[in-house]
């Protein structure tokens, strides 16, 4: 789950971690008047959608007086955003950051993430600020530089200053670098983060260390220890199906692909994916419908497959062993009754009540095409969607 700008900062207040003052807004005119309560100027106004890459999309402008900053803001709602996170297609802006300029000397990067390798929180820091850090990585490695933190100990005040002195900071600006950084590490640990970027963290030339950008990623399956942070969900910035596979208790995220798949169990899901590729297709989502899924939830499912208009043909793959066929089989026939099915439907069925399963599909009229093994469906479905 990520969250806005705006409301990083303020979970980034709460833990003492320095941000620029700023508020958040949804018209021109309120924009105005926060701007004059946040102080005399000039003032940033910063497009608040869930990508980075705003500041050259034209995302994020400076204004020197309040009638601007109204302006910028007026502008800069319900305008597309296109950066090189959001695709082509871009992202409608429905609020926007006001928040005090600052004066920046030097723009830095950290970042926190979980680093599977070590199976620990990793700090990373970098001098380049401001850039995107795929790329420092792929050019210049020798300019990030990384502390992994034991979970018994925490953040060291000594690996934090380390980080300081490899970021060439020095004087007063070290003690500042150790307090944002485990002010950052803290937040990460509370929060249930899987990473937490500050892209750039910036020295002003008043020689104080700011947040100036912020990206949240929590872990989906803490977010309902921490009620505020689903208060912070905004729908609009997901996929519209994955929301109602969510709220349905399915386990689904849309890919780019043509093919549908309807599976259960993550690993099955997974194997079933790579047999698409295998065979030459392209699976249009993961889909995990889960060990105990009733005729309705499998229901949801197929409806849920159904409404992404890239798919071309649907590939249902069941091991029934807590999971039974024929439920699999009523849940396809009800979901088909609900939505037209014009898209061809490979059905591989395994496990318990399997016979009872294959009866309802032959029986319910629908045109269904019968696969015995994952490799015979893949090749089915492959070939009827090249077909069409
Ligand atoms: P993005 O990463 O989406 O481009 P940022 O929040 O990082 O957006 O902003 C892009 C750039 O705009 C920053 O690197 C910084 O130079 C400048 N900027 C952002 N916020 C402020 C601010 N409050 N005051 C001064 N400059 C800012
Ligand atoms: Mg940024």
């Amino acid at each position: 789950m990520n969250i806005h700008e705006y409301q990083a900062k303020a979970i980034l207040r709460e833990f003492g971690v320095p941000v620029p003052d700023g508020h958040v807004c949804y018209n021109g005119a309120s924009a105005r008047e926060w701007a004059k309560r946040l102080g005399e100027g000039p003032w940033v106004v910063k497009a608040q959608i869930h990508a980075g890459g705003r500041g050259k999309g034209g995302g994020v402008k400076l204004a020197r007086t309040a009638d601007e900053v109204r302006k910028i803001a007026r502008d800069m709602l319900g305008m597309t955003l296109r950066t090189h996170q959001t695709g082509p297609e871009g992202k409608v802006v429905t609020r926007v950051l006001v928040e005090n300029g600052c004066n920046i000397a030097n723009e830095l990067y950290v970042s926190l993430v979980v680093d599977r390798g070590s199976s620990r929180v990793t700090v990373m820091a970098s001098t380049e600020g401001g850039m995107d850090i795929e790329e420092v990585a792929a050019q210049t490695p020798e300019k990030i530089f990384t502390e992994t933190v034991d979970p018994l100990v925490g953040l060291t005040a000594f690996q934090c200053r380390k980080i300081a002195f490899s970021l060439g900071l020095g004087g007063k600006l070290v003690n500042k670098a150790v307090s944002v950084l485990q002010g950052l590490y803290k937040t990460f640990i509370a929060c249930d983060c899987s990473m937490l970027e500050i892209n750039p963290l910036v020295i002003t030339a008043e020689d104080e260390l700011l947040a100036l950008d912020a990206k949240f990623g929590f872990d989906d399956n803490a977010v309902f220890r921490h009620p505020k942070l689903g208060d912070m969900r905004d729908y609009d910035e997901e996929d519209p199906n994955e929301v109602e596979a969510s709220q349905h208790d399915l386990s689904y995220i849309s890919l780019t692909g043509n093919i549908g798949c309807l599976v259960n169990g993550a690993g099955l899901a997974m194997a079933t994916m790579d047999i698409i590729k295998h065979y030459g297709g392209d699976p249009a989502n993961f889909l995990d419908v889960g060990g105990g899924a009733t005729i309705e939830r499998v229901t949801e499912a197929f409806k849920i497959i159904l409404s992404d208009k890239n798919v071309q043909g649907i590939l249902v793959n069941i091991f029934g062993g807590i999971m039974k066929c024929d439920i699999i089989a009523t849940g396809v026939v009800e979901a088909a009754k609900q939505v037209s099915l014009n898209v061809p439907l490979v059905v591989r069925l395994e496990g318990t009540n399997v016979a009872r399963g294959k009866e309802i599909l032959a029986e319910s009229g629908l045109n269904i095409v019968a696969a015995d093994g994952m490799a015979d469906a893949a090749q089915k479905i492959v070939q009827a969607v090249v077909a069409c």
